[in-house]
């Protein structure tokens, strides 16, 4: 090739490359064309999920990892056209896993595939032994008189259903939530749940216990579904099973955890802002590439294939990657989320819209809206440009938004969620097997799609969802 065809090639590439825009499209014909621009593999979403559980992998909160990876996803957004980009620092404590083992040791000593949950404290050198009471639920476990498990290993077996929508974790998640406090209260001295899982991979399923005071009350850990059956089975035999739970788990107390936030700058109303959030950190037996890579990377793919639109949208376009959003400190809410509504207080009253993405790459089903708009030219426009995804409008609330954005929620701010199909989501989530392979490249492209065209729509629209939140549900707009 000689230097003319070179160029004329480049010519007729950037020709290519704009052609999809007419000379001056309207704001749901640039909804459409991002769209297919997503589904068509053209979002950087794939290369940041692969970089990012590549070069750092697991990132627990609090750790040197999550720091590194939010120096590298702050260069990314730099690096991508993002403006304001910093990084916001908040003192926490760092929960260190170090060295485990759980076993059978009584009446047929065998190994015990299992993990610590997090926050819990480490045993004595020795390990901790003692029967093992099974409970089928929480609430079975909750109706024991207390001083009745005084000496015991506690442990609560409640399976967990595969559901599209996610909603077995939630029915099942207080168990792993408090547990702990709950087993001690009644005397235990170990916790074991059989592990939030779907699948039946003999993987421990890890996860945040609540805090009872400075730390998690006793030495707790989630088995796997295969060896949960296990020792349900041996119970039922008719046999004192016993266990014996070791752990070198430590805590620095002086650790730090951060938020990443970027803009991308509206240009009629750039005080008013569309907040996008996934989390930085993950469990640290996996990579964090479905909980939660994927939704850092649906997010940031979908910011900037709106920053590559022939214009701006009139509203601000923020992403918020959040730090520590997996352990519970002492208080229910996610550290990074209470930062950020905490850091950012004086600009709540301008966040129009927010949503999170945090539930790995499956694909998306249906769209939950803030009240009333649905009605609103913003929600009409929305459910056609949706459409050729199979993305319904959602009857089910839009709730508090998920972890992360909860705090803002609470504040006043309207939220929206993207439904994902979760039913193989629980194979993977907090597992060793939460690895790159998991994201299907095709369902990755398709959140993508729906995310730039719901962003770009609500960050380019007159609709005051704030307004709406706050009207009959009724009233016309
Ligand atoms: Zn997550």
């Amino acid at each position: 090739m000689n230097r003319n065809t070179l160029l004329l090639s480049f010519g007729a590439l950037a020709l290519l490359a704009t052609s999809a825009w007419s000379a001056d499209p309207s704001s749901e014909a640039i909804a459409s064309e991002l769209r297919d621009k997503a589904l068509r593999g053209e979002s950087i979403a794939w290369d940041f999920v692969s970089e990012l559980t590549t070069r750092i992998g697991p990132r627990p909160a609090g750790s040197p990892a999550e720091r590194a990876a939010a120096e590298w996803s702050a260069r990314k957004l730099k690096d991508l056209g993002f403006e304001n980009v910093r990084i916001e620092s908040f003192p926490m404590t760092w929960w260190v896993r170090g060295t485990e083992r759980v076993e059978i040791t009584a009446p047929s000593p065998q190994p015990v595939v299992a993990a610590a949950l997090g926050g819990s404290p480490p045993t004595p050198a020795g390990g901790i032994e003692g029967e093992v009471v099974i409970f089928p639920t929480f609430e079975d476990m909750k109706a024991a008189a207390p001083g009745s498990l005084a000496g015991k290993i506690a442990m609560v077996a409640r399976p967990m259903p595969a559901t599209q929508d996610g909603s077995g974790y939630g029915v099942a998640g207080i168990a792993r939530r408090d547990g702990p406090t709950e087993a001690a209260r009644r005397g235990a001295i170990g916790y074991v749940l059989r592990s939030l899982a779907t699948g039946g991979a003999r993987f421990p399923h890890a996860g945040g216990a609540r805090y009872d005071g400075a730390r998690v009350a006793i030495p707790s850990f989630a088995v796997s579904e295969p060896d949960a059956q296990q020792i349900e089975r041996l119970v039922k035999l008719g046999e004192k099973v016993r266990l014996k739970l070791s752990s070198t788990a430590s805590y620095v107390s002086n650790a730090t955890s951060q938020n990443v936030v970027a803009d991308l700058r509206g240009s009629e109303r750039p005080n008013e802002v569309l907040l996008l959030g996934a989390h930085l950190d993950s469990w640290d037996l996996g990579t964090g590439a479905i909980d939660d890579a994927a939704g850092m990377a649906i997010i940031t793919g979908a910011a900037k294939l709106i920053a590559q639109a022939p214009r701006k949208p009139k509203r601000t376009i923020r992403v918020v990657f959040y730090g520590s959003e997996e352990v519970s400190q002492p208080g229910d809410i996610p550290l990074g989320g209470r930062t950020y509504s905490t850091v950012h207080g004086s600009e709540i009253a301008s966040h129009m819209l927010a949503g999170e993405s945090d539930f790995g790459a499956g694909r998306v089903y249906s769209v939950s809206l803030p009240r009333g708009a649905f009605a609103s030219p913003f929600g009409t426009a929305l459910t056609r440009v949706l459409a050729p995804l199979s993305v319904v409008p959602s009857s089910v609330p839009p709730g508090n938004g998920g972890a992360d954005i909860a705090p803002l929620e609470k504040l006043g701010v309207p939220v929206f969620v993207l439904n994902q199909d979760g039913t193989n989501y629980f194979d993977y989530h907090h597992t060793p097997d939460d690895t790159l392979d998991k994201i299907d490249p095709a369902a990755l492209s398709q959140n993508v799609a729906a995310w730039a065209a719901l962003v770009w729509l609500a960050a380019d629209s007159e609709v005051d969802f704030r307004a709406l939140r706050n009207s009959d549900s009724t009233a016309k707009r």
